[in-house]
């Protein structure tokens, strides 16, 4: 019948919608990494095109957790691409993608992600957990020119 072949043809397949690969047009797949869902090209290895995912959907919008907390730039994974250190998870950090503009923010990396940071609000620059006699607490990364510290609760300092 007309009818139903009409309704069959119109019917979207659910989450079947095809992204294309913003460099190569080819169908971006979804994958689920070690460090949670990303979007990489059905082109690999010759595209290289990966993005992140934001609401079901591939989207080249930066989560905000991938920004630099002092200038809002991109943070960059330095890709440790040797051997044994990429295996162990070990040497992995990000940088700020504004480093040649004299940003120097560099951010542990934290299961695939950049470790958080926390900005002094006294000065604003970036605060350091340390380790002291009575437990851990913050400490400003400009001290000894700013010498705020603040209180450890649960691995954040207290603003
Ligand atoms: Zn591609
Ligand atoms: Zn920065
Ligand atoms: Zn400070």
């Amino acid at each position: 019948m007309a009818d139903e072949r009409e309704l069959a043809e119109n019917e979207t397949p659910k989450s079947d919608r095809i992204h294309a690969c913003p460099s190569c047009k080819k169908p971006m797949r979804r994958i689920e990494g070690r460090m949670g869902p990303f979007w990489g090209c059905s082109g690999f290895p010759g595209c290289k095109t990966t993005l992140n995912e934001v609401d079901g959907k591939p989207s080249t919008a930066i989560n905000p957790d991938y920004r630099c907390p002092l200038c809002t730039r991109k943070l960059v994974r330095a890709d440790s691409t040797h051997g044994e250190e990429k295996e162990r998870g070990k040497g992995d950090y990000w940088f700020c993608s504004g480093y040649n503009k004299g940003c120097k923010v560099k951010l542990d990396d934290l299961d695939g992600r950049p470790k958080p940071a926390y900005r002094c609000k006294r000065c604003g620059k970036l605060l350091t957990r340390r380790e002291g006699k009575n437990g851990s607490f913050w400490g400003c990364s400009s001290y000894p020119t700013c010498t705020a510290s603040y209180n450890d609760i649960e691995g954040r300092p207290d603003l």
